[in-house]
């Protein structure tokens, strides 16, 4: 997507340890209009599956996954990073993130993924893919089916895309970073 690659050149910054910041559009500060064409072209992308849900995980991932939402007019659900006293019905999980340095456990309610939904995942970054896994474990637990994921920027030099790839999974990356070496953002 030539418009997101532009961006990512124009305002990102390459951080040591393979972190790509863009807070200015996508990780803080958020664009609307580009959220729509990454919406946009993900639709395009996913058009033919039969899904009925989006389900993204918190934070980032929601501001892309909504717009989605919107235009396929299909519900979105968010998998939390903290389990809330009120939740009924809780699946859980146990995710390493990479950028904190930290295993968390991440929930969804029962309530909300069922057997019955076919779901595409939507996230800002697919790095190592260790949110994905926690997002196909919930699925598995619930009895979902994935029938694809999305990911705004995939850092292709991390693995996490080849291991999901592998398993057979439709994988659909807006961005292929390719390197972020020597300060240097490099996009294929
Ligand atoms: P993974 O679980 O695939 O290793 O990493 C994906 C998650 O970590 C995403 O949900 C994203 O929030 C975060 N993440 C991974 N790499 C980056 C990065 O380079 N920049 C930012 N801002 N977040 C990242």
């Amino acid at each position: 997507m030539e418009l997101l690659k532009k961006r990512i050149l124009q305002d990102g910054r390459s951080l040591p340890g393979g972190i790509l910041k863009v807070d200015s559009f996508l990780n803080h500060q958020l664009d609307p209009n580009l959220m729509y064409q990454v919406a946009e072209e993900f639709k395009r992308r996913f058009e033919g599956l039969n899904y009925n849900k989006i389900v993204t995980i918190e934070a980032s991932g929601i501001a892309p996954a909504i717009m989605l939402g919107y235009i396929t007019q299909l519900p979105v659900v968010f998998i939390k990073k903290k389990s809330p006293k009120t939740m009924e019905n809780m699946l859980v999980s146990v995710v390493h993130s990479f950028t904190k340095d930290r295993d968390y456990t991440v929930c969804i309610s029962k309530n909300f993924l069922t057997a019955d939904d076919h779901v595409v995942f939507i996230d800002d970054f697919l790095a190592y893919g260790n949110a994905a896994m926690g997002m196909l474990d919930l699925a598995k637990q619930s009895g979902a089916t994935v029938e694809g994921m999305g990911f705004i920027i995939e850092k292709s030099f991390q693995g996490g895309g080849d291991e999901l790839r592998k398993m057979g999974l439709n994988i659909q990356s807006l961005a292929m970073v390719e390197s972020l070496e020597n300060c240097e953002i490099k996009i294929r």
